[in-house]
């Protein structure tokens, strides 16, 4: 078995595990055995000192080497992977990410989101959601939330145990939370309404569980200094799934609203959104029925000039008719907001007297009956009601006039209790309009946006409440993600050191322990029933709680105050006004007063009565604010603990919301607040990776060509469950991966050791083997790939080859035939021209005998009788001018071999082209060729005219007839207007 180097984790993160010869570690402060010999004691002191400097020095060293590096710092996606793990590493590594704007990193199992604070619209298209929902290993892709989002998605399909999801989303007021959580929820309205099923129904849902974002933000949300859109409540939303993972439903659970700001707004705060929404949105005739004149002031509406994108009333009465709130409830919601606004500016003059109610001026009394008629109630009741306390004193109620100041905080105190049952029965319509019923839905993922760790200049119990729900959700982070990382070590059976990390049980014991705790004691006070002394309770809390660690006091301060030392920093808390706050009284006559209200809502908001103050009255357990909050906490974790978390903490870099712009000390304080470093060196400690071993050998099977990946593959191989077999299958090809990084480096086995470890089920590596792991198989897959093009190309080319060769072999066979037929062709043509020919000679020479023969007869006849007329037909046919004879005469039957022999000069005028062709036209003409006697003038070169001429020899008789093979003496040229050959023949006498 592997021996794993134990690594711990110290509070003051110093550099503190040393490793001995023997391959193991241990810390520093073990280093030094107490021995007896003084000298001994102090030479090991020194020695430990100096081991100490000279591993702070290499450390400092490694840093450097690693900062030097800037160009390569963005590309670490998971922080986990930055070496040396340091808070100035891990800073320098997300600032160089933040630069090249990527804003979301890994850390280990947590993902951490730097929030860009301008629109960065391609990141989070419905493209990208399409993306990374269809990936095969979305892990691959770059750093997002839907990584988050889509292993949530498939955890629950995977049906694993458990299979219920949690997104947890922390960070600062800013820091990109609501944001997140909104991006989560658009991500599963898409990626599970995509299915065709029952499209109109989860559109439907889908619009609803989106819609109530911008109602809820509206009500919930408030600018502050910190976030000019900062929820004011936590909350827990289930987006319900059915078993065939579509989005059928939705349930919101809400945490401690703020409800104080309704009346008292910090300097440079703001009210909720609503109030605003109202003020700006509302048209002439709402402005009428709500009494809220344009150029009006409203004490509780402050920087009402200032305008954001959030004012917008519409956006919020959309939602509200998307989740089926009508127009009256509309108007009643709207005109109780309204009252508020009014009763604000009613202010309580002092008393004259002590035994008589303090006095309201003219305005004020305007204003408090404006509110009498929004929230439809008894202006005199309303009136007493803010200005007389009734007490009981046995059977009795004895009335008390109030004083100035009772009577403000009478007055803030009705718009709260008012403010607060309206928020929560938005939440409850809001379930009720989401909320699928509960045998439709089988699982759920839970998106938790809660407040962040806060810290101002004077913290209460609003800030008490939420710096301890972020101890219990770290808590919970810190022993969820150690818990289920070192439970299975031991179940793999991995000899493993436990890691320490910074435990928060301290700091919760004192928040919230037995059975002395800050919150017990401020219970206990609060339910004595008697006035509260801040100065009293602060040496109390002194007296019960000084042995706790994570408790102080500020010697110097004058006011009653205590320190918590958080996980993420010191808080002081002061406790003027902490009981009263977790009292959080509402007088009874205020209820009554409400309970009969003609506005059917308000009287529905209070019908129940005061359930708490049921309670005061009867002097039984006060459910304080801290025991309802505290409760809806422990609700909320067991949730958690029976779910999957899955975590992403928002970073808010720069205080002032700029965009792209990175402050170093905001950044390093927030990282240190969520313990992120603590995060990634736990991560960078252990065995980050931990793949089963089928799956192991299906991805590296290759690298050892094991029969087992195919038979994996089947999944049917009785081989499959043993998983010894399977065991050293993956043995030997680590082995093989080890092998070969021994032969490039110089480490020894114990680092090879350290790299992994094989369990009883799992392999456990950490990135860098993986990276090896996948430089192997990849290196190899190329090999693969290489010999596979060969063999392709080469089959590709014989199989090319061969198919010339057949084209080739065709191509002649065709040409041949082809050449073979014409050929027949001539030689049927050339026999068929010859027969004609020969004939044709032989006929002529017949004529020419037979005309020979008559030669005579036809001279006697010339010289006695009168020339007759010559036939038109025959002059047409053969025009022969003899210069002699002016008419043309009658050639008939006389070979023009004769006529030219006994012509006195005879001009034979020829179309031909070449000399060849005169000749052979002259043989057919049956010219002797005799020298001196004619001449023959060729135009070898151009086509044109040629002339013969021959010496006369006497009266000449010409008879001529052209060729019987029609045209055979043309020139193949396709003018049918040139007519070459001797159509004309001119008979010249020269004497
Ligand atoms: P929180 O809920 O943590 O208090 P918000 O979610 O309201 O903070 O974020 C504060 C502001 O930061 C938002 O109004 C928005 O303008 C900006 N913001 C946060 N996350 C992003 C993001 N991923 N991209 C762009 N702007 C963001
Ligand atoms: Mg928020």
């Amino acid at each position: 078995m592997a021996n794993v180097k134990q690594k711990f984790l110290f509070k003051n993160k110093d550099v503190s595990t040393v490793k001995s010869s023997d391959g193991t570690s241990r810390s520093l402060e073990k280093a030094g055995r107490p021995n007896r010999q003084k000298e001994k004691i102090n030479g090991l002191k020194d020695r430990a000192q100096d081991f100490r400097k000279s591993v702070i020095e290499s450390l400092e060293e490694d840093i450097r080497d690693f900062l030097i590096n800037e160009a390569e710092l963005h590309t670490y996606d998971d922080l986990t992977k930055v070496n040396p793990v340091t808070p100035s590493t891990v800073l320098k590594c997300l600032q160089a990410r933040y630069s090249a704007k990527v804003f979301y990193t890994h850390a280990g199992c947590t993902l951490v989101a730097l929030n860009p604070f301008q629109p960065i619209p391609h990141l989070y298209s419905l493209d990208v959601m399409k993306e990374y929902h269809s990936a095969p290993q979305p892990q691959e892709f770059k750093p997002h939330i839907f990584i988050v989002a889509e292993e949530a998605y498939r955890n629950v399909q995977g049906q694993v145990e458990p299979m219920n999801q949690s997104l947890v989303v922390s960070g600062e007021s800013g820091a990109g939370k609501t944001w997140t959580s909104r991006c989560l929820m658009k991500y599963y309205a898409t990626v599970a309404a995509s299915s065709q099923k029952c499209q109109d129904t989860v559109e439907k849902i889908e619009r609803r569980v989106l819609g109530s974002n911008p109602l809820m933000e509206a009500f919930g949300n408030a600018c502050t200094l910190r976030n000019s859109n900062s929820s004011r409540f936590g909350k827990y939303i289930q987006l319900q799934l059915n078993g065939s993972q579509l989005l059928v439903g939705a349930s919101v659970q809400t945490y401690l609203l703020e409800k104080t700001r309704v009346a008292f707004q910090a300097p440079n705060e703001r009210n909720f959104h609503i109030f605003y929404q109202m003020m700006k949105g509302a048209t002439e005739k709402q402005r009428l029925e709500w009494m809220l004149p344009l150029d009006q002031d409203f004490a509780w509406l402050p920087h009402a000039e200032k305008t954001l994108e959030e004012d917008c009333l519409q956006e919020t009465v959309e939602a509200m008719i998307n989740l089926g709130i009508d127009e009256s409830k509309r108007t009643q919601i709207f005109t109780i907001l309204a009252g508020l606004l009014q009763l604000g500016n009613v202010d309580f003059n002092p008393a004259s007297e002590e035994a008589q109610t303090c006095d309201l001026d003219e305005h004020s009394k305007g204003f408090l009956q404006k509110t009498a008629d929004l929230l439809h109630v008894q202006l005199d009741e309303l009136e007493s009601c803010l200005t007389v306390r009734t007490l009981r004193a046995g059977k009795q109620n004895i009335l008390k006039p109030c004083s100035q100041s009772e009577c403000g905080v009478r007055r803030d105190c009705l718009a709260k209790a008012i403010y607060a049952r309206l928020f929560d029965w938005l939440v409850t319509f809001i379930n009720n309009s989401m909320c699928a019923d509960r045998s439709i839905w089988c699982n759920f993922i839970g998106l938790l946006d809660v407040y962040g760790f806060e810290c101002f200049l004077l913290n209460n119990l609003e800030q008490l409440c939420i710096n301890y729900a972020n101890e219990k959700l770290q808590q919970h982070f810190v022993a969820h993600y150690l818990k289920a990382q070192q439970e299975e070590y031991v179940t793999e059976g991995l000899q493993w050191s436990f890691i320490r990390y910074q435990d928060n049980q301290g700091c919760l014991d004192l928040i919230e322990g037995s059975p002395s705790s800050i919150f017990s004691l401020l219970n206990e006070e609060c339910r004595l029933n008697r006035a509260s002394d801040a100065m009293q309770f602060c040496v109390r809390l002194q007296k019960e709680l000084s042995d706790n660690d994570s408790i102080s006091w500020d010697k110097f301060s004058k006011q009653p105050h205590f320190t918590v030392a958080h996980y993420a920093g010191k808080v002081s808390y002061q406790i003027e006004g902490m009981m009263e706050k977790n009292k959080d009284p509402v007088p009874p006559e205020l209820i009554s007063l409400l309970q009969d209200s003609q506005d059917s809502l308000l009287h529905s908001l209070f019908a129940d009565g005061d359930r708490e103050n049921e309670g005061l009255r009867g002097h039984s357990k006060v459910v304080t604010v801290i025991s309802k909050f505290r409760n809806s906490l422990e609700s909320l974790m067991k949730i958690l603990h029976s779910t999957t978390p899955h975590y992403t903490r928002c970073i808010k870099p720069n205080p002032d919301c700029r965009p792209l712009t990175f402050k170093r000390e905001e950044v390093i304080a927030q990282l240190e607040a969520c313990g992120i470093v603590e995060t990634i060196n736990i991560s960078a400690a252990g065995f980050p990776i931990r793949i089963p071993y089928g799956s192991f050998l299906q991805r590296y099977g290759l690298i050892t060509n094991t029969r087992l990946t195919a038979q994996i593959n089947q999944m049917n191989s009785p081989e499959m469950s043993n998983q010894a077999v399977l065991g050293s299958a993956v043995e030997d090809v680590l082995n093989v991966v080890l092998k070969r990084r021994a032969t490039h480096s110089t480490l020894s086995p114990d680092d090879n050791n350290n790299m992994l470890h094989c369990g009883r089920t799992k392999v456990f590596l950490t990135h860098s083997l993986l990276e090896m792991l996948e430089e192997h198989r990849n290196r190899l897959r190329s090999q693969k790939a290489f010999c596979i093009q060969c063999c392709w190309r080469r089959h590709q080319t014989n199989q090319h080859n061969l198919k010339r060769q057949a084209a080739t072999r065709l191509q002649a066979g065709l040409r041949s035939w082809l050449i073979r037929r014409e050929i027949g062709k001539w030689h049927k043509a050339a026999s068929v021209i010859q027969t004609r020919w020969r004939r044709w000679r032989v006929w002529m020479d017949a004529l020419a005998e037979a005309e020979l023969d008559d030669a005579e007869d036809f001279m006697e006849n010339e010289a006695s009788c009168v020339l007759p007329k010559l036939d038109p037909l025959l002059k047409e046919r053969c025009s022969v001018q003899l210069s002699s004879i002016q008419e043309p005469v009658m050639v008939r039957g006389w070979p023009i071999g004769l006529v030219m022999a006994s012509a006195p000069s005879v001009t034979v005028s020829l179309t031909a082209t070449g000399f060849q062709q005169i000749k052979s036209m002259m043989a057919c003409l049956k010219i002797p060729f005799r020298n001196g006697e004619y001449k023959v003038k060729t135009n070898q070169f151009d086509q044109g005219v040629a002339s013969i001429r021959a010496q006369p020899r006497g009266s000449i008789k010409m008879h001529l007839q052209r060729s019987p093979l029609l045209y055979a003496d043309m020139h193949p040229v396709h003018k049918t207007d040139v007519v070459t050959g001797f159509n004309q023949i001119l008979l010249e006498d020269r004497t």
